[in-house]
């Protein structure tokens, strides 16, 4: 290279000096077996699925009741729920989640029954307790897709 020629960055050091893209969370994609529950969810309610056998309500994701029926109505329910079980975070399982830290994953339980995974939100993690009182709140992620997450009531 002849001394008067400009110096040019290397590919390399462009990518070290380029901020770092901000990892995305998952998004769930509705399938035929829950879309119910996920446009329920867009639209700010919480559905579940009703036994038309024995009755019993049931979280999105069981293909089956416990009393063996394999058919069921979906209805819209209350959102009111207690928390059944959780643990805080403090740890991200994935970087998109480490400005999340610490949070709670929980365990709520529905006042109609039927049980689902999610997060408590506008809680501090030392302030949760099992048995504590929610209802759901929902977080718009992606068009047309909301996060049912849980406050206290
Ligand atoms: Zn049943």
């Amino acid at each position: 290279m002849k001394p008067d020629m400009p110096k040019t960055e290397t590919a390399a050091a462009t990518a070290a000096a380029a901020p770092r893209p901000r990892p995305s969370k998952p998004v769930p994609s509705p399938s035929d077996a829950n879309r119910p529950f996920w446009a329920g969810c867009a639209a700010g309610e919480l559905r579940l699925k009703c036994c038309k056998a024995c009755g019993r309500h049931q979280a999105p994701t069981r293909a089956a009741c416990h009393c063996g029926g394999l058919a069921f109505d979906w209805v819209t329910v209350s959102g009111k729920a207690t928390l059944f079980s959780y643990t805080v975070l403090h740890r991200a399982p994935d970087p998109a989640f480490k400005d999340d830290l610490p949070y709670v994953v929980a365990i709520v339980e529905f006042e109609q029954g039927g049980r689902l995974m999610s997060n408590l939100v506008g809680c501090a993690p030392e302030a949760v307790h099992c048995g504590m009182a929610l209802e759901a709140v929902f977080e718009t992620v992606a068009e047309g897709i909301g996060l049912p997450k849980f406050r206290p009531a």
